[in-house]
């Protein structure tokens, strides 16, 4: 359950960002990853079944999960909001996620440097299974050819799409 919610997370996000790195991203998952799933797993457990709130960060992803009542709060801290949709679009996909299982949760994606919060609530689920229908048509199909974007050269692929 976990895992998946991490690698599909994150894939949602780089749906959004580009489409030949959510390719790349899906076909390499490296330790690194691995890692940061098992510090995932043991936060989730520890923060849905034991303390009241605690706030933590994870890798890549930086998700903090607090609980308020009885509502599961998760939460993105971004360093800039210029890709705002696919944040917004990764926190719309954990609470789908959580809610198949039963998990009543809300999101909010804080940007501190812009001192700029944006609430997502899940309000039907199209939107979301749509993405997801998405990026496995992609997956299934050839590497999508890179275009240059003003953030690649800030991406671990960068050498790979455009110095071979
Ligand atoms: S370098 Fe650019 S085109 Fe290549 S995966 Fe990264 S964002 Fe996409």
């Amino acid at each position: 359950m976990l895992d998946e919610m991490y690698v599909r997370g994150t894939q949602v996000n780089y749906y959004f960002v580009c489409k030949t790195k959510l390719w790349l991203f899906s076909k390499n998952v490296s330790m690194e990853q691995e890692s940061d799933l098992v510090k995932l797993g043991s936060l989730l457990q520890r923060q849905f079944f034991g303390r009241e709130e605690k706030d933590v960060s994870i890798g890549p992803i930086s998700i903090d999960v607090l609980r308020r009542g009885d509502e599961i709060e998760i939460v993105e801290v971004k360093k800039s909001d210029s890709i705002e949709k696919a944040d917004y679009y990764q926190v719309l996909y954990y609470l789908y996620y959580l809610s198949k299982f039963g998990i009543k949760a809300k999101g909010r994606i804080s940007y501190p440097k812009k001192k700029k919060v944006v609430e997502v609530r899940l309000e039907e689920e199209g939107e979301i299974e749509e993405v997801l229908e998405r990026i496995a048509e992609i997956l299934a199909g050839e590497m999508p050819k890179p275009e240059y974007k003003s953030y690649c050269r800030k991406c671990a692929y960068f050498e790979f799409c455009f110095c071979g």
